[in-house]
């Protein structure tokens, strides 16, 4: 995940405000903190963009299911899930981009892949639930756009970002979004970039393409490129974004700038509760807010979600919480001390653990061991102790891990 020139590159694909902000995206968007942070560290200038699907199916059935409107129901979302980011100590992106704003960008991006007959509109037929739909929807064609350039090594095919076959593929697609059995598509994996008006939903002027609001990949795939040279260093997200939907964003990428969209996806795991998958149909989502209601320091959150490595699927539990807190106040504890030993080995081991694929749990021990000495005492601590070694301890646990002792 090395960037060049000394810049670096990070989309990570944001929130759809209607449940924020539960663990699992506070775990990803930590994650993302932290390479932010190593990048930083490492002297890089880093341009990090998030967007927000402040418009999508999901979003509308909340804000219908519980009376509110829509706009409101994004707004307040939006904004607890940035105090609440802020809470975490995330570093705000350079851009932060609503799929709303972005529709006039999105607009002739889908018109130039229908000229390219890289897209295509279906007729009226049926959706992926039976119901009618009518006719002008667009969608991506992928086999079109996977024949782009086969004499380059780096085109774009369909799974080429996620490395997955087609029967691995069709499961993923209908569980996220895709719609495999709308009536009227080239293959059942075409995505939609474009669906025209429905009565009683929210639309905008699509040019050409008649009015109606954006699919989902091809909403990022534009904030991307109109903020990022392409490729960026990394696309980020959690693990259930890899397909369709960085694949298909990918495809979309290349299809409109014959380039690849990134040299690194990246995708954090999953998190639970107590050994459950952690879900909103199961009514089961641990969310930042009502544990800072309950006064939790998000220090000792965002500890807890640094406990463990961005890869592998977790749970949250309270006894994760409560080892944080304990940790948390031995830390704050050893800092509390006027004077310390051991900073500059303390942060080549932080920065060593992070280099190493970001593992944050192997650099959470190295704080427990700084911690451990200067708590053990002036012989532990050693004849070396100063003042400026605290102060070098805090400021570097601050910047590279994100905690504030
Ligand atoms: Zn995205």
């Amino acid at each position: 995940m090395a960037p060049r020139d000394g810049r670096a590159g990070l989309y990570v694909c944001g929130i759809t405000p209607y449940d924020a902000t539960h663990m699992g995206h506070a775990a990803t968007y930590v994650a993302f903190d932290l390479l932010n942070r190593v990048w930083r560290d490492g002297g890089f200038t880093v341009e990090y963009v998030q967007n927000v699907t402040d418009v999508d199916d999901p979003l509308l059935e909340r804000a219908n299911a519980t009376g509110v409107d829509w706009r409101e129901l994004a707004a307040s979302q939006t904004e607890l899930f940035r105090t609440d980011m802020t809470a975490l100590n995330v570093l705000a992106p350079n851009h932060y981009v609503g799929a709303t704003e972005a529709v006039e960008w999105i607009v002739p991006a889908v018109e130039r892949l229908v000229e390219r007959g890289l897209a295509y509109r279906v007729p009226a037929g049926t959706g992926q639930d039976g119901e009618p739909a009518p006719a002008g929807d667009v969608y991506f064609d992928v086999d079109a756009a996977g024949r782009l350039r086969a004499d380059d090594p780096d085109a774009w095919v369909v799974g080429s970002t996620c490395r997955l076959d087609r029967d691995e593929m069709m499961p993923l697609f209908a569980d996220h979004g895709g719609d495999p059995d709308r009536t009227g598509k080239r293959d059942a994996l075409d995505p939609l970039l474009w669906r025209v008006e429905r009565p009683g939903e929210p639309s905008w002027d699509g040019g050409t393409l008649g009015r109606g609001r954006p699919g989902w990949h091809i909403e990022c795939t534009v904030i991307a490129l109109k903020y990022l040279p392409t490729p960026f260093t990394v696309q980020g997200g959690g693990s259930d974004l890899a397909f369709p939907h960085h694949d298909m964003g990918a495809g979309h990428a290349y299809a409109l700038s014959h380039e690849p969209m990134a040299e690194h996806y990246v995708h954090t795991a999953m998190v639970g509760l107590d050994g459950e998958k952690m879900s909103k149909s199961k009514g089961n989502l641990v969310l930042v807010s009502s544990l800072r209601a309950q006064g939790v320091d998000p220090a000792a959150i965002r500890l807890a979600i640094l406990s463990n490595h961005y890869r592998t699927d977790w749970f949250w539990t309270d006894e994760l919480l409560e080892l944080s807190q304990r940790r948390l106040a031995r830390w704050r504890e050893a800092a509390s001390k006027g004077e310390t030993a051991g900073a500059q080995p303390l942060l080549e081991a932080v920065r060593a653990a992070l280099a190493e694929d970001l593992d944050a749990p192997a650099a959470l021990i190295a704080v427990d061991a700084w911690a451990a000495r200067n708590l053990g005492g002036a012989a532990a601590r050693g004849p070396e102790a100063s003042a400026q070694d605290t102060e070098l301890a805090r400021a570097g646990i601050e910047a590279l891990l994100g905690i504030e002792l």
